[in-house]
């Protein structure tokens, strides 16, 4: 997919323009976005896995984990020092990696990948990792974000002889490594990611060795940990949240460092910064929505920091409530920080089902609001005569909110209090989430009021900025621009942030 970028906001900085691939060009396919569009969605997770005798059923369970970050496609390459076999198909990791297929993915090291993708033939094209000959060996890719500077990156390796068999952004890094001028392989891959802008956790595998790399201002999530083996000789893991180790049993260690590149060997792990001095920029919509509240991400627990934002909202906007009912899952937790906070009675007043497909058959006749009638369903006993403060995370396009409060009124309530966990999102994402232009955003042209007028409820309230900021234990090195506009590069699709109404 190919959109149009331009270096810098109009008026305010060089306006030159720029073209550049999205690399992990998201269509969402989930029931809900197909129903409503209306959701965001995160666009991958990685893993990797050095020093384990099934390195391959290691990133399996890993990806398990981490199959909320990207149910379209998934990947596997293993790798036992000699031979790089690599596996992708369309669907969940428990759909594509039976025992028969992990048992083609023999050795020691492996790395994995979920996504969410493109339609059709290319979204197996472009499924993850990427397996590439090249002038420096066999190397196999796969990455979490987005990058944003390869329009002219790709013209000039293309022009060098470079012939690119994918639309991704994996690929590119690649052809950057083989191109580089570089004598180390470990120095080629420094020398490329310090050529690309944006966001990315990026996990990588030679025949011999694992690599795994974020970007510098660290927008993406990579952890690393390690399962302590009996003969001593420690198995390295990496993956995109820290919930993937639990399963694997392996302890979180750290973070992989905004603008680090690590190694892993047979002699085991060393270090480089390829990129200092850059300020950090970590998404706090991890924070706030994608990542599970049982991951440590960027050094925080997840839980935590969700907690911590529904006691915000509860002392910033409380109101005469009988209960306090989230919108599950991910408004759960921040739900339970509210009603601690506000001494009201916390409910599962809203039923989600998990095993709701992409595909489904309508009824005959056509139910009002029926995609958000097949994943939620309200208790009604709960619900009846009750004034019901509502708990999400976000408001998007306005139109499931509206189905949601709805639902809730119609199933007894008597009042209907929304309150969001975060600050109005006002501004698309350009650093791999999924979201709609400015133009489509709710809250880039609404009111507080009128966006209350439109989801019909009896009232509205979003946490501050500074509130998520307490939240999240500071204000520092965060990325926030979803609900500022104020980016942390100078990379923004000048299309994307034009107001309702507006022509480029
Ligand atoms: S713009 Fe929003 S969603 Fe995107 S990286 Fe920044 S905080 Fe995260």
């Amino acid at each position: 997919m190919i959109r149009r970028l331009y270096q810098g906001v109009p008026g305010v900085a060089d306006n030159s323009r720029q073209e550049a691939l999205s690399l992990c060009p998201s269509v969402p396919l989930s029931l809900e976005s197909v129903a409503e569009g209306d959701t965001l969605h995160e666009e991958c997770g990685v893993v990797a896995i050095h020093g384990h005798y099934d390195a391959a059923r290691q990133a399996y369970l890993s990806l398990y984990a981490l199959q909320h970050r990207g149910q379209e496609s998934a990947g596997i390459a293993a790798s036992d020092g000699q031979r790089l076999s690599n596996i992708k198909g369309m669907g969940l990791v428990s759909e594509i990696f039976t025992d028969d297929v992990l048992a083609k993915l023999p050795g020691h090291m492996a790395i994995g990948h979920t996504r969410y993708s493109t339609t059709g033939d290319s979204a197996l094209l472009n499924a993850q990792p990427i397996r590439l000959e090249s002038a420096k060996g066999l190397i196999a890719i796969a990455h979490n974000g987005n990058l944003v500077n390869l329009g002219n990156l790709r013209s000039r390796l293309e022009r060098d002889g470079a012939y690119f068999q994918t639309t991704s952004d994996s690929e590119i890094i690649v052809q950057l490594i083989a191109h580089s001028i570089a004598g180390s392989l470990v120095d080629a891959i420094a020398d490329s990611l310090s050529q690309v802008e944006g966001a990315f956790s990026i996990v990588m595998m030679t025949r011999d060795r694992i690599f795994a790399a974020r970007d510098p201002r660290g927008f993406r999530p990579l952890s690393m940990g390690r399962i302590r083996n009996l003969d001593g000789r420690d198995t390295i893991v990496f993956a995109s949240e820290s919930c993937a180790f639990d399963l694997l049993r392996a302890e979180y260690d750290r973070d992989v460092l905004p603008g680090e590149l690590v190694m892993v060997t047979e002699d085991g792990v060393t270090s480089r910064q390829y990129s200092t001095g850059v300020p950090r920029s970590s998404c706090i919509f991890e924070h706030v929505y994608f990542a599970r509240p049982d991951s440590k991400i960027y050094g925080r627990w997840v839980q935590e920091s969700r907690d911590q934002m529904g006691r915000q909202l509860a002392r910033e906007s409380g109101v005469p409530a009988d209960v306090v009912v989230p919108v599950p899952d991910s408004g759960v937790t921040a739900a339970i920080g509210y009603a601690e906070e506000a001494g009201l009675p916390f409910r599962f007043g809203l039923i989600r089902n998990h095993y709701v497909g992409r595909t489904f058959i309508e009824p005959e006749q056509r139910v009002r609001d029926f995609g958000v009638k097949l994943k939620l369903n309200p208790v009604h006993n709960l619900l009846e005569g009750k004034r019901v403060i509502l708990i999400d995370d976000s408001i998007i396009r306005g139109t499931t909110s509206r189905k949601i409060v709805r639902m809730v009124r119609g199933a007894g309530a008597t009042e209907v209090h929304l309150r969001i966990s975060c600050p109005p999102t006002i501004s698309p994402c350009f650093y791999g989430v999924d979201t709609p232009s400015k133009r489509d955003l709710i809250a880039a042209n609404k009111t507080i009021d009128e966006i209350r007028q439109f989801i019909e409820a009896d009232s509205l309230a979003y946490l501050s900025l500074d509130g998520l900021y307490q939240a999240c234990g500071g204000k520092a090195g965060w990325c926030v621009a979803c609900y500022t506009g104020n980016y942390p590069t100078q990379w923004v699709d000048v299309e994307d942030i034009l107001p309702a109404g507006a022509a480029v």
